[in-house]
């Protein structure tokens, strides 16, 4: 089986960025006592301040830009007399998170990435400012009425995407209710079905905490004996499954016979450990879902007994996605691990 593993979740934006409109010049003529025809001192205009996006490494989404749209940086003061010069107008810098891809949304042309910590992207140039009739005296006119406008600044709507990666994927036979586990915990709506490889496309889920707490969960397609061998793993699986940082293994605990889940968690991992995935160096957890089919007891009871088969001492769930039953100790205990680690780093 081939299948492409694309375990992207995409998060976009758009928004209009507006340089600052550049001062105007003055027309001033120079007028003290017993001088007399002073002359023109009408300064410049100050320069608009221009727009740029500037990477910020506390920032992970682009919910920000659900509320505001419009960025407008400082227009420049126009010049006055005494060829005093307009205050230029102050840039505006606006914090986006790293990996954000910019481009212009109404051409498609693609102005750049914010890859690195600190990176600053003009996108929008301030007005340039205008010129004071100072400027334009001359020997043939010495009474110059004449100034320039201020440039009006850049103005553009920008396409801002950003690309996250999966933080903890979801592994099983195909039926042990990954899909299913994905919809509860999150937003994202996985094909839920009866069927064996109803999931050939990876989903994922962004699992909130609270509105700045989150973590990506990706469903990953059933994995089935053979499935290693598949020409859409290798370098380019590798790629996607690097932030990967966890997986939850599922298993159906009430659908059969204890020991056909376990032989069944043993297929699979002898899947992962198959190819260049390296997916079998990942950490895992065993959870054993559809807890609401059996009773409490016999859930337990087949709980222990699928990890004393399995030989297993790490961490272990039981959980049912459909009547909720230790779903939300699951998602805490994912987030604090995944916390855990990135203190670690
Ligand atoms: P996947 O192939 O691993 O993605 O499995 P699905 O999420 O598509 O689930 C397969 C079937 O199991 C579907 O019919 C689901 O409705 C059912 N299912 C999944 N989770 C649960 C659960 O917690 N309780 C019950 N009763 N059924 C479940
Ligand atoms: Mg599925």
């Amino acid at each position: 089986m081939t299948y492409f593993v694309c375990m992207r979740f995409v998060d976009e934006a758009i928004i209009t960025v507006r340089g600052g409109d550049g001062g105007s010049g003055c027309i001033s003529f120079r007028r003290e006592r017993c001088i007399p025809h002073g002359g023109p001192d009408g300064g410049d205009g100050g320069c608009g301040g221009s727009v740029y996006l500037a990477a910020d490494g506390n920032l992970n989404t682009l919910f920000d830009f659900r509320h505001r749209h419009l960025f407008e940086a400082q227009r420049g003061d126009n010049g006055s007399g005494r060829k005093r010069t307009g205050r230029s107008g102050d840039d505006l810098l606006v914090p986006v998170p790293l990996g954000t891809t910019v481009c212009n949304y109404d051409t498609d042309e693609c102005i750049g990435d914010i890859t690195e910590p600190h990176q600053r992207l003009l996108v929008a140039r301030g007005g340039r400012c205008g010129m004071g009739n100072v400027h334009f005296k001359s020997a043939t006119n010495r009474v110059p009425r004449r100034c320039t406008p201020g440039e009006p600044g850049d103005e553009r709507r920008l396409a801002l995407e950003l690309k996250l990666l999966a933080d903890a994927g979801l592994v099983g036979l195909p039926n042990a209710g990954k899909s299913t586990l994905i919809s509860a915990l999150s937003a994202a709506r996985s094909s839920i079905a009866n069927y064996p490889f109803t999931t050939l496309v990876p989903v994922l889920g962004v699992v909130k905490i609270n509105p700045w707490k989150f973590f990506v969960m990706a469903d990953l397609p059933g994995l089935t004996a053979g499935s290693a061998q598949g020409a859409g793993l290798g370098t380019r699986f590798l790629r996607h499954v690097q932030r990967t940082r966890l997986l939850l293994h599922l298993v159906d605990v009430a659908g059969s016979e204890i020991q056909t889940a376990a032989d069944g968690v043993v297929t699979v991992e002898k899947e992962l450990a198959q190819g260049s995935s390296g997916l079998i160096n990942y950490p895992r957890w065993i959870v054993c879902t559809k807890a609401d089919l059996l009773s409490p007891d016999e859930g337990d009871r087949r709980y222990r007994e699928l990890l004393k088969r399995l030989n297993w001492n790490g961490p272990a769930f039981i959980i049912s996605a459909v009547s909720g039953q230790g779903v939300e100790a699951l998602k805490q205990s994912v987030m604090a691990y995944l916390a855990g680690e990135d203190e670690h780093n």
